[in-house]
């Protein structure tokens, strides 16, 4: 086994930058209010391209399906099958469109500034004191980046370059997949999973250098729907029951203490996401997060509890509670696969980095596909900032990613 550390070798010897540069002048936007998958069709522009390379590269069954998943097998020198995925699409949050990279070499650790007055300064973003001597890669300032995750898709492209210039080194059958929809949580939705076929898998699409993840929330979605009574204003004394002010009570008894904006680290929130409807009935969108499930169970159980005690107040009025699951906790699937998380913890290792375990206080694709049977957890993609124009990458946490990328797959063919 060859232990990959040198960025100098992977910026050298691959072509990672200049495909990252080339996604990312690609709009893949997804849209949380299409029912489509892919959610946005122009995904299948990125996709269309990502084909056309992986066929060059060599891999066998390079297919983009009908829901905008691309699919290619890279057959093994060694024995297993391994997957690794990246995602096409970026956040709605953010426009991705007409995206000008800009490259910053030799970053010398001052701030950066872009268009419109953005700002990327140290204070805010520690890892730039770790970046001095690189090359960073900014948006204009005009709209996100698209590191989140175009820097993961040319990562495993830049491994399969090394691959291919190293037939010696000894790796399972790598199934590689570029999905859609990550960014509204639909990307494992229709993901070809028996097709794929893949018993444990990794997403390439964490933050900064050594960064992995192995812990999500634990999610679920709360609908609360209140029914009044409606009246004419003019003669409502003692009659009208007004639904919008009743919500409004309910939303004032929500702990500040547990929202997302009082709250970091391992704790978890109740988020009112939306309100619809009018003074005869509205509706309340939230959502619930927590690392542990049972505390989660345990805040929807609250909420009906409030629901309840509202009613008790106002008898005419009628509150509902629905809770539906969205995701949930990887780390108890991934106990029972230990070996998993350490291949992942020993090729950073060999990288020469040291790891940084984070649990994401979101979700990821890897959520649902471990729930799913298939154990992924997230490697580091090297990106800062997502979802906004101050999100940037350096050159060397690419490189740094594609070394454990390389020390990965050897590991899984051991
Ligand atoms: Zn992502």
């Amino acid at each position: 086994m060859r232990a990959w550390q040198d960025p100098a070798e992977i910026l050298d010897k691959t072509t990672v930058i200049d495909r990252f540069l080339r996604y990312v002048r690609i709009d893949t936007q997804s849209d949380e209010n299409s029912e489509s998958c892919p959610s946005t069709a122009k995904q299948f522009d990125l996709a269309k391209v990502l084909v056309d390379e992986l066929k060059e590269l060599g891999l066998d069954g390079v297919e983009v399906d009908a829901n905008g998943y691309v699919l290619a097998t890279l057959p093994g020198t060694g024995d297993g099958v391994l997957g690794l995925i990246a995602h096409m699409d970026t956040a709605p949050a953010y426009s991705g469109a007409n995206v000008q990279p800009q490259l910053h070499p030799d970053y010398d650790g001052s701030a950066i500034e872009l268009k419109d007055g953005v700002v990327i300064s140290p204070e805010d973003n520690p890892e730039l004191l770790e970046s001095k001597g690189d090359t960073i890669i900014t948006s204009d300032g005009t709209t996100l980046l698209g590191a989140d995750d175009k820097a993961g898709i040319a990562e495993i492209m830049a491994m399969l370059e090394m691959l291919r210039e190293h037939p010696e080194l000894k790796h399972p059958t790598l199934k590689i997949c570029f999905n859609p929809d990550e960014e509204i949580g639909r990307g494992p939705h229709k993901f070809p999973l028996k097709k794929f076929g893949a018993p444990v898998c990794y997403t390439v699409d964490g933050g900064f250098t050594g960064e992995m993840n192995t812990e999500t929330f634990s999610a679920d979605g709360a609908t609360v729907t209140f029914t009044g009574v409606s009246v004419h204003p003019g003669t409502a004394r003692g009659k009208m029951v007004n639904a919008l002010t009743w919500m409004g009570k309910l939303l004032d008894r929500l702990p500040m203490a547990e929202s997302p904006e009082c709250t970091h680290e391992r704790e978890g929130f109740y988020h009112p996401t939306g309100v619809k409807g009018d003074a005869a009935q509205c509706q309340l969108d939230l959502i619930l997060r927590d690392f542990d499930t049972e505390v989660l169970l345990e805040r929807g159980r609250r909420l009906k509890t409030m629901a309840e005690a509202l009613m008790a107040e106002e008898p005419k009025l009628k509150v509902e509670v629905k809770i539906v699951q969205q995701y949930r906790n990887m780390a108890e699937e991934l106990s029972h696969h230990p070996e998993v998380a350490d291949n992942l913890r020993r090729a950073i290792e060999m990288a020469g980095i040291t790891p940084r375990l984070e649990a994401i206080r979101g979700g990821t694709d890897g959520s649902q596909l471990t729930a799913m049977g298939m154990p992924t957890p997230n490697i580091f993609a090297g990106g800062v900032n997502f979802h906004g124009p101050r999100e940037w990458v350096s050159d060397r946490a690419m490189a740094l990613a594609v070394c454990t990328l390389l020390n990965l797959v050897q590991i899984a063919a051991e």
